[in-house]
Parts: C-alpha cells; sequence; structure tokens
C-alpha cells in the first residue's frame, strides 16, 4: 500500500492510501496511522487529509468538538491553503509575510 510519514504533535505518523478503507479516511490512534480511501480524487485525498489530522489532534487531545465542527474547521482550513499557497509557502520558509 502506497504510505507516506508525517510530522504531527512531536510524532512521526503514517498516512496509507486503502483501497479497502470505508470512509473518505479514518485515523487510527494505535497504530499511529491515517487512512484515505484509495478511490479519492488528489482534491478530496487533500482535504480528507486535513480532516483526520483534525481527527487525530482531537482524539489525542480529548478535544470536545463535535464532528461537523471539526468538519467545518477542516475545510476552512483546506480552503485557506489550498486558495493562499504562496503566502503559506512563505510563512513555511520563514519569509517575512508583510513588506
Ligand atoms: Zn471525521
Amino acid at each position: 500500500m502506497e504510505h507516506i510519514k508525517i510530522r504531527l504533535m512531536g510524532q512521526t505518523l503514517t498516512v496509507e492510501v486503502d483501497p479497502d478503507e470505508p470512509d473518505f479516511g479514518a485515523w487510527y490512534s494505535a497504530a499511529g496511522k491515517i487512512k484515505l480511501n484509495a478511490s479519492l480524487t488528489p482534491t478530496q485525498q487533500g482535504a480528507t487529509l486535513v480532516h483526520e489530522i483534525l481527527e487525530a489532534v482531537k482524539s489525542e487531545n480529548e478535544l470536545r468538538i463535535s464532528h461537523s465542527a471539526l468538519s467545518v474547521m477542516a475545510n476552512l482550513i483546506y480552503a485557506a491553503l489550498r486558495d493562499n499557497p504562496e503566502l503559506f509557502a512563505r510563512i513555511i520558509a520563514g519569509e517575512e509575510v508583510f513588506g
């Protein structure tokens, strides 16, 4: 199965594309793994990855937020990243954002 490693919450986690994943994606806490459904488009994969990252943050920190609130935040974060790639590239590179 195709997989990548990501850094999150001070840990290295696995993100795996799985043809048997029944949902769009899921966070598997015990395995430290996010699985994405193999039939998703690249855009859906990206949005689902952001969603599952928030699911991981929620579960590992025992945050009490509803699934609908988590979904709204995930969609807005994904859209902010997608719609402002140059800004986030500069932020990540540690460059000046203003001026
Ligand atoms: Zn969810």
